[in-house]
């Protein structure tokens, strides 16, 4: 049993984090703002004495006596990143920083949640993580990009200057139950359009891809590679089946039997056209793969809509 500091615990994947760890048996603490995040996310695990909730900002300093962090403060989807932009790099590199220096002072293990954002706009395919990116470093997703990314040369920074403990996993796209209503991530949007029968809002022409990993793939990875031994990372973590959106749109419509619309709308400023994960460096140093189908985890994700809306 491990006493384990999850911060961003409140929020879609760390709600999951936290009721994984804590039903293997180890002390959880999960720390969050509450920005993007929800009590309601980890209202179960309330009652359990090996679970303790803490309202707190990372851009602050903090002091626990734990055996590992996992850093995963930071608003995760473009339209609650760009809200407060400088706010979001303070918190990637604020957030890092502290929890970095924690680990320095207690001598734990710390891991990174970064995210594909570092390849940007990517000119390889499907992206490996010797690949350094194409990110535009003064649009309006740059306070997250490059943040990450300044996250990742901390990490690296301080595990070749104070020998830290570090581990770096690139997280793509990733969705599931607990992902907020007003999230506005493509998945959890047009689930919830479809439910309402609304018309499901696809940005550019919807030619642009991406490729969906459900949340339980996502969080086993982030615990393998936690518990890895001789290895840093980065890695990636997703999976590498790749959709354009108006094909996840055209899927969403048919599980959920609506008689929804699709509407074509603007594409954001530097919105990725392609993103595959290369998960080869993941098989080989984790022995994982992720498990569950496109629609077996849309069709979980859909269930836990209609419960809450
Ligand atoms: P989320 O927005 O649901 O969760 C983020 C959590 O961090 C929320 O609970 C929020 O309240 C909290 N938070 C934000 N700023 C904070 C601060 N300054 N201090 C304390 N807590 C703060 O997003 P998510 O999808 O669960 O993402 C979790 C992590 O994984 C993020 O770091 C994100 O960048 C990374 N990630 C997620 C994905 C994905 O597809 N879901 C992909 C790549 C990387
Ligand atoms: N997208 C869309 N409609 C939405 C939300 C997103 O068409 O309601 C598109 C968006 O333009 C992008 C893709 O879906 O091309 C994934 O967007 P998301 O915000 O989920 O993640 P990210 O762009 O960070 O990968």
């Amino acid at each position: 049993m491990a006493k384990i500091l999850i911060t961003g615990g409140a929020g879609f994947i760390g709600a999951h984090l936290c009721q994984k760890l804590l039903t293997q048996g180890n002390e959880i603490i999960c720390l969050d703002n509450f920005f993007t995040g929800n009590k309601n996310n980890v209202a179960e695990l309330l009652s359990n004495p090996n679970f303790k909730l803490v309202e707190h900002d990372v851009e602050e300093s903090y002091n626990f006596e734990v055996d590992q962090i996992y850093n995963l403060a930071c608003p995760a989807a473009p339209i609650w990143y760009q809200k407060d932009p400088v706010k979001t790099v303070r918190t990637n590199i604020m957030g890092a920083i502290n929890a970095l220096e924690l680990a320095k002072k207690i001598g734990c293990r710390v891991l990174q949640a970064s995210t594909s954002e570092v390849y940007g706009d990517p000119l390889v395919h499907p992206q490996n993580e010797k690949y350094w990116g194409n990110v535009n470093p003064i649009g309006r997703r740059a306070c997250y990009d490059e943040g990450k990314r300044c996250a990742e040369t901390l990490f690296f920074d301080y595990y070749r200057e104070y020998g830290i403990d570090i581990k770096v996993v690139r997280i793509f796209n990733t969705y599931g139950p607990k992902m907020a209503v007003e999230d506005g991530r493509v998945i959890s949007s047009f689930i919830v359009q479809a439910l309402q029968n609304k018309d499901l809002l696809v940005f550019g022409e919807g030619k642009q891809t991406r490729s969906p990993c459900f949340v339980a793939d996502t969080v086993d990875g982030l615990v393998a590679m936690m518990a890895s031994e001789n290895f840093v990372g980065p890695v990636n973590i997703g999976k590498d089946d790749e959709y354009t959106i108006k094909e996840l749109a055209e899927k969403i419509i048919q599980l959920t039997d609506s008689k929804s619309k699709i509407v074509f709308k603007p594409l954001p400023e530097d919105d990725p056209i392609r993103r595959r994960p290369d998960l080869n460096l993941a098989k080989e140093k984790l022995n994982w793969s992720p498990q569950i189908s496109l629609e077996e985890g849309l069709l979980k994700t859909t269930e836990y809509f209609k419960k809450v809306l």
